[in-house]
Order: C-alpha cells, then structure tokens, then sequence
C-alpha cells in the first residue's frame, strides 16, 4: 500500500488546489472526488449559471437593443442550446483541471472516500474498498443545499435546489425564489431576462442582507420596477404543489403560486465520511480551524466550504494555498487577508464589493468618511449602460485616510473590483490610490473620480 504525504478529501477549487501546489512541490497526494473534479463550483455553481447568465444577457441585451439605435427582429432564444453550450464550457474546464493534476506525484481517486481511522501519524482511508495511508489529511468536503424544515417541502418535485435550476432543460413557466441571496438573485436574473415570471421571497427585511444596502437599493428598484415581485420580511409557513403559503411582515396570510419553487436560504458543510473523526471540532455544523487550516487534530487541515466561514471559490483557493504551504514550510509563511476579499453577484448589473461597509466599520467603532459617486462619472460607463446610474462607495478611515471597503453596482465592476482589492488588501491611502493611473476610457476610472 502506497503512502501519501497528504490525502485530499474533495476535489472543488480547495481540493484541486491544494493537490496541484503540493504534488508540483514533489509531496505525494492522494485526492478523492466522489464526483467531478471542479466540485460544486465548477460542476453545480458558479461556472454554469455564469455561462446561462450570459447567455440570458445576450438575449436581453437584443431585445433590449433599440436604446443604442439597434432594431432587432424576432429575438429569441433556445434554452436547450444555451445548457448544450453549459454543458460544453463545464465539460472544458473539467478537462482543464485534470490536466493540472496530472503528474507523478498526485493520485486522483474517483469514488466516495472516508476516513476509516486516525493517529497523529496515520490516516487511514476507505474509498471503492481500497484502502489508503497518509501523514496529513485535508477536508475539502465542501458544503450542500440547506432544506428549511417547512411543511411540504421534502420530497416535493415542484421544489428546486440550484443544482435541479441548473440541469432542467426546460425553463418553468413561472418560479418563487425562496431566499433573496446570492444564488437567489442569480437566479431570479437569469429567468427574468429570459421572460419567466419571479416572486422572491426573503424571511429578512432586505435581499442580500450582508451587503452595502445602498448598493442593493439601486438593484432593487430596478428589479420591481421591472416586474420582478420581491417580498422580503416575509415568512413561508408552507409549501404546496403548485405555490407556497406565507406570512408577511405585518402578520398578514397569503398564498402564491408557480411551476417550480426555487430553494436557495444558504448552504451546510458536508461532513460525510468523517463521521470516524470524532474528536472533530465544529462550530455551527463547520470545521473549526486555525490562520492555516489546521483543525484541532494536529495533521487534520480543512479549507473551503467545509469551514463554514466564507463560502466563496475564491476564498477556498487561497484557503488551500495557504494550508498547503504551512504543511510545507514554506518561509514566509502565508496568511489570508480576510480584510480583502472580494465577492460579486452576477445580478444584472453586477454588484462587487470588497472590505467593511459603512454599517460594519460603524459596529467595531471605526470612524470613517464616506465616499459615494454614481457610476455614471465614468465616461464609458456613461457610453455602454443607456439608462443605469449605478453608485461606487469607499470606505475611508477617517483618521488613516486609508481605503477599508470598496462596494460597487454598475456593469462590469467585478472585473476591476480586484483593483479596490490591492488597496484594501495593502492599506493604500487615499494619496496613493491617486498616484494609480487607471487607463481612460474605462468603467474602473469611477476608483479615481471618487478619490
Ligand atoms: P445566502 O446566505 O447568500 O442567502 C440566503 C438568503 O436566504 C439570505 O438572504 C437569508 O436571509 C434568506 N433566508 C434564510 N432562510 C429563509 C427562509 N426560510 N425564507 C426566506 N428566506 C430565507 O445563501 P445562498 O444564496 O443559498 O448561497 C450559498 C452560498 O454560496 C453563499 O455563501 C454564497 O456566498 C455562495 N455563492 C456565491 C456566489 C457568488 O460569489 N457569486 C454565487 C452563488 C453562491
């Protein structure tokens, strides 16, 4: 039987990462994937409803073409070409990825793996009925779909969770989102511009509640002004075959109905196969770990969903890379600037944001200054968005003058939000941001205009 240096549980952009950075370091890996390597990210969540969102975009930026002098006849859409061209672009990447794992050192293993036991020395691992040995284990397990226990929702083939979204080949005729979120939003954008009706339901005052909700007003109203019924503060009390029943903020009862019912009130940490770990540290249903993924059990490490913490692709990378060179004493040591880490929801316009809002500096006493321009200060924002006005929001402490949080809503800010990251990430002050120059004519000169 083989010996590992590390054995690697799960393989989406945590997993894969860390067995690409310790198998090209010459460390032999084990990596076991149940599914395909890319995990939810790859497979079930992010590259797949980007590459449907666009599609979606495309189809409405067509019909919605005649504000920049374009008349377009007859345009439509064939759903089933758009998952086709998914299905591809998934298909692509998968490929892409086991190319990167592809080398002496790294073993990948296809199958459902557990940890059968566990020294200080040893990990020992079941998967298929072999049976692997390793120094060091990695929890790269990910996380899955939350089920809210709400009456009828089990079982029910009328309820979607984003995986079901994203494999139907054929649109609903109409759809309540259960959970204003990310993917919720997600969502409700990609049926929205591809004509199917939408109720949003948020149980909390307002949809994507952790973010700027300045930023999230301007999305907002053009959402309800564009038809889609979003009803947040409100309650679902149960579901039925065809609808949902709920409660609203001022107590009052009613009921909806649609084809399919959307689930999206946020996802768990999948912890099967570590049931043998039962020294485990969780916290709320998450694997505790330190600044390097160390669990509490000396050679257990675990990144990614998995953690609870930040469940971003992003953040599960650096996650991994940090871990891994921790386990290889790499000097300098490594660590994540959590301060720093952009996230984007591919709304219509996107949202990107990156560092503390105003509200969150507000919570841990940070004076700040406040800095808000309408993205219409860009020229060619002002050229490519007939119609938006968009907003950019600095956060500035007001003492160090130095840029804490960058929170953007305007087309396509999440392609110049890792700007707004380099100086959060670095403490640039507002002097220093004005010594970068931003080429002209771009969206991203709003980091300049608003200095
Ligand atoms: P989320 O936490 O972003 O949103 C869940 C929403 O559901 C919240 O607004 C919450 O208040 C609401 N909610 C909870 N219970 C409810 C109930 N019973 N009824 C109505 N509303 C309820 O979770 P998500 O949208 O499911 O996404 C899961 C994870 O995946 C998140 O961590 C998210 O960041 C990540 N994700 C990221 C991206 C991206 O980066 N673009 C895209 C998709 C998902």
């Amino acid at each position: 039987m083989n010996r590992y240096f590390i054995a690697i549980l799960g393989g989406g952009p945590a997993g894969y990462t860390a067995a690409e950075k310790a198998s090209k370091a010459g460390k032999d890996v084990v990596l076991f994937e149940q599914n395909a390597v890319g995990g939810t990210c790859l497979n079930v969540g992010c590259i797949p409803t980007k590459s449907l969102l666009y599609g979606a975009k495309q189809y409405y930026n067509a019909s919605h073409a005649q504000k920049y002098g374009v008349t377009a006849e007859n345009v439509a859409f064939d759903f089933a070409a758009m998952q086709k061209r998914k299905t591809i672009v998934v298909r692509k990447l998968v490929a892409g990825i086991k190319q990167r794992l592809n080398n002496e050192h790294c073993t990948l293993v296809s199958g459902a793996a557990r940890v059968l036991s566990r020294t200080d020395e040893l990990v020992t691992i079941e998967c298929n009925g072999e049976t692997y040995e390793a120094e060091n284990l990695l929890i790269c397990t990910g996380s899955t779909n939350f089920v809210p226990p709400i009456p009828g929702i089990q079982d029910n083939p009328a309820v979607w969770d984003s995986t079901d979204a994203l494999a139907a080949q054929e649109l609903p005729k109409s759809i309540i989102i259960v959970g204003g979120g990310v993917i919720g939003m997600e969502f409700a954008t990609l049926y929205h511009e591809l004509g199917v009706p939408v109720t949003v339901i948020e149980a909390m005052p307002t949809i994507l509640p952790n973010l700027d909700q300045e930023v999230v007003a301007v999305l907002l109203e053009k959402y309800r002004k564009a038809g889609i019924n979003i009803l947040t503060s409100t309650k679902v009390t149960a579901v039925t075959d065809n609808g949902l029943r709920v409660t609203g903020a001022d107590g009052e009862e009613a009921s909806f109905e649609a084809d399919k019912i959307l689930v999206s009130v946020g996802r768990r940490a999948n912890l099967q196969g570590l049931e043998a770990l039962t020294d485990l540290e969780l916290y709320r249903g998450g694997v505790v770990v330190d600044e390097f993924m160390k669990t509490n059990l000396d050679n257990v490490y675990a990144c990614g969903d998995v953690t609870g913490k930040i469940m971003l692709a992003h953040v599960a990378a650096r996650q991994a890379e940090v871990c891994i060179g921790r386990l290889l004493r790499q000097i300098p040591l490594q660590r994540i600037a959590y301060n720093a880490i952009p996230s984007v929801v591919y709304t219509n316009p996107e949202i990107a944001t990156v560092g503390i809002t105003e509200q969150q500096a507000a919570e841990m006493n940070i004076e700040t200054e406040v800095r808000r321009l309408p993205m219409t200060f860009s020229g060619r924002f002002m050229a490519e968005n007939e119609g938006e006005t968009g907003l950019c929001k600095m956060v500035v402490d007001s003492k160090k003058q130095t840029v804490l949080g960058v929170h953007m809503i305007g087309n396509p800010c999440s392609e110049f939000v890792a700007a707004a990251s380099f100086a959060v990430r670095n403490g640039y002050t507002i002097q220093e941001m004005e010594q970068v120059v931003f080429p002209h004519p771009t969206v991203s000169e709003i980091l300049h205009e608003i200095l």
